[in-house]
């Protein structure tokens, strides 16, 4: 069985003005080199607002949908803005998680990767921030766990902002283990090792600016890896943001393209040992378009070697 690749034309039309990092390019680039490989690849449906209502209150929804402009643009928040596409954009988004698990979990693909935008992990329950309108990780983890009836997952999310969204989101969440790491000091300034959830089931891994991969490499085995190995859960999903990579404009870690490949095959590994390999991945943030193009076909590529 191949890997599984979701998206949606719809994801090109969130378009943002002029000079913003969270560009149409972004996905162009990634599905351009992700073009050569031998995917299954998925039309993302849009997401049903009961899929949504798991995350977010049923005003923030509507809040979103009316925020809609029907020309330019509308700043929704200090760096979001929405464009008359951005709405179906969000839905696609949202609703490529969810099928996404639905294969996964349904054993129609090994794993998958949603090839999407806007992003996710900012949004928290009733804020919109950080490029992101809902919470798409968070909304995996509860559709896995309120609808597939699991009873642990795990998030793990490498980008190297802090993913506050997925942990404002899941802060309550006893059968969801969120693992983060991030730059620090860096926005949105949460993300301390004592912000550890209600259940102490959030694990914080704050990164110095400057860690290059061999540090992050000894991080993730000695605090991640660990956590991940005995919280046990049936299903990883990962929120996967190449913005940590030494040429990304936005941020100041030095991982390489090799570093995301190694992440990758290591997160491969361990849901192999404990869920039979299942990963759902989604795309976070990432603003160098060739370091984003080639960090996100190295990440494919290794979700590819785990799917033989
Ligand atoms: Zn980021």
């Amino acid at each position: 069985m191949k890997t599984a690749v979701l998206t949606h034309a719809d994801c090109l039309g969130h378009v943002t003005p002029e000079g913003h990092p969270e560009r149409v390019a972004r996905l162009e680039h990634i599905l351009h080199a992700l073009e050569p490989l031998d995917l299954q690849r998925v039309t993302a449906p849009l997401a049903a607002d009961d899929d949504l209502l798991r995350i977010h209150p049923e005003r923030y929804i509507r809040e979103i949908r009316d925020s809609r402009p029907t020309e330019g643009f509308r700043q929704i928040d200090g760096d979001t803005f929405m464009s008359p596409g951005s709405v179906d954009a969000a839905y696609r988004a949202a609703g490529a998680v969810v099928r996404a698990v639905d294969m996964v979990l349904g054993g129609e693909a090994p794993n998958a990767f949603c090839a999407i935008r806007p992003p996710g992990h900012h949004a928290e329950r009733e804020t919109a921030m950080g490029f992101c309108l809902f919470g798409n990780a968070a909304l995996a983890a509860k559709h896995a766990l309120d609808h597939h009836g699991l009873d642990r997952i795990a998030v793990v999310d490498f980008d190297v902002h802090h993913g506050n969204g997925t942990q404002d989101l899941l802060w309550d969440e006893a059968r969801a283990l969120v693992i983060t790491s991030q730059q620090m000091p860096l926005w949105p300034g949460s993300g301390r090792p004592d912000e550890t959830g209600a259940h102490d089931t959030i694990l914080n891994i704050p990164l110095a600016p400057g860690t290059g991969g061999a540090e992050m490499r000894a991080a993730y085995e000695a605090q991640a890896f660990p956590r991940l190995r005995a919280f046990k859960p049936e299903l990883i999903i990962i929120s996967a943001g190449f913005d940590a990579h030494q040429d990304d404009p936005l941020a100041n870690l030095n991982w390489s393209t090799d570093d995301f490949a190694w992440i990758t095959a290591q997160l491969c590994r361990i849901a192999d040992e404990l869920c039979g390999g299942r990963i759902v991945s989604t795309l976070e943030g990432g603003y160098d378009l060739n370091a984003l193009a080639e960090a996100t076909r190295a990440h494919v590529e290794e979700l590819m070697k785990a799917a033989r």
